[in-house]
């Protein structure tokens, strides 16, 4: 059996090598470019190929992946929008994902990342760098006091709510879908509006559907308390940037915590060589604000994740070949 992996960073290949060790009787092939038009050649001789991009799999990439006979293309993430299914199908090239690699990985980063917000962390980095060790005006509020809104419920909702009450808050929440675990508890509110009015910060959970695009919005900001903290480590699009930096100029937004950005193809992990050279004013607009913490999408990044991605979509990969089915095929 022959799997070839493209798009694969350093951070990847101990955990690629780990597992070829615990696989002898598979054949890794080990790329770093995406797989595109041109790189497709390379899989010529595969059963099974492994990617992970933000570039799309168009139908003339999954038509050459279909004439080498490839059987499965397995993604090392959550997203399948990338994927043009209908070539997929016709080319009889099933598709995985890793539905979770690790919600914790995300939950932490949020609740960290507000600590931060909440301890005025930026602020006293810039105070200290100029010899200025002062405490005032720079008081902070505790987490304990607050009620956090978390729009969500799913896996990663779910293990922020944990946090969020280890730390004392309370905690309420939405979701289109009550989870029936947590609706025992009673911490469901009705509608978005409700989660907005009472909470003090919103932690924001959902995926990126066509229903909750900019849901964040001058509107919604308007029916939020003053100086509300908003964290969004979920997609750029649930969040109207323009109303927020509004929001964030009157203070009725206090502070934010954005992980995703909505223009963030392209500007997300890519290295500039300086603050002036990023290519996105918005995101520089963001990044110079005391009260913001702007971050290229690293809630997902740790040791656990990368492995649990690369261990998950070559299982999968390896399954389909062998048997024809995997508990990760995505159907479209
Ligand atoms: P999940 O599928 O387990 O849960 C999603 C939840 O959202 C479900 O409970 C669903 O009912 C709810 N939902 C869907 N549409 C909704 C709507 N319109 N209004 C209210 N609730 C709605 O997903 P998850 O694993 O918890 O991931 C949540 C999101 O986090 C992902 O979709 C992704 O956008 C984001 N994410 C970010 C990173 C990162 O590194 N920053 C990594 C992974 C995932």
């Amino acid at each position: 059996m022959k799997i070839i992996v493209y798009g694969v960073r350093d951070d990847e290949k101990p955990f690629l090598e780990e597992w070829e060790s615990n696989n002898q009787d598979v054949d890794v092939q080990i790329e770093s470019v995406l797989l595109d038009v041109v790189s497709v050649s390379k899989a010529e001789g595969f059963d099974g190929v492994v990617a992970f991009q933000q570039a799309p799999y168009t139908a003339e990439v999954l038509d050459r992946l279909g004439a080498f006979g490839v059987k499965v293309l397995s993604l090392r993430n959550v997203g399948v929008d990338n994927v043009d299914f209908p070539a997929a199908n016709r080319n009889n090239i099933k598709v995985t994902n890793v539905p979770a690699y690790s919600p914790q990985a995300i939950a932490e980063f949020t609740v960290t990342q507000l600590m931060q917000l909440l301890r005025n962390t930026k602020v006293f980095n810039h105070k200290i760098a100029n010899g200025d060790l002062r405490w005032a005006p720079d008081i902070a509020t505790e987490l304990n006091q607050l009620t956090v809104g978390v729009f969500a419920t799913g896996r990663i909702g779910r293990a922020a709510i944990q946090i969020y009450k280890g730390f004392g808050a309370k905690v309420i929440a939405y979701d289109i879908f009550k989870n029936p675990e947590l609706d025992k508890e009673g911490i469901y509110v009705d509608t978005p509006e409700e989660l907005y009015r009472q909470s003090d910060v919103i932690s924001l959970h959902a995926p990126a559907v066509e229903e909750n695009e900019h849901m964040l919005n001058d509107q919604t900001f308007a029916q939020m308390k003053d100086g509300v903290i908003i964290l969004n480590p979920a997609r750029g699009t649930l969040i109207d940037t323009d109303a927020l930096i509004k929001a964030l100029d009157s203070g009725k937004v206090g502070g934010a915590a954005l992980d995703v950005y909505e223009d963030e193809v392209g500007v997300f992990n890519e290295d500039f060589g300086s603050f002036d050279a990023i290519p996105d004013e918005r995101v520089k607009n963001l990044l110079k604000r005391d009260n913001v913490l702007v971050t290229p999408h690293i809630a997902f990044y740790t040791k656990t994740a990368v492995k649990s991605m690369v261990n998950t979509s070559l299982d999968a990969n390896r399954d389909v070949i062998a048997t024809g089915d995997s508990d990760k095929i995505v159907k479209k």
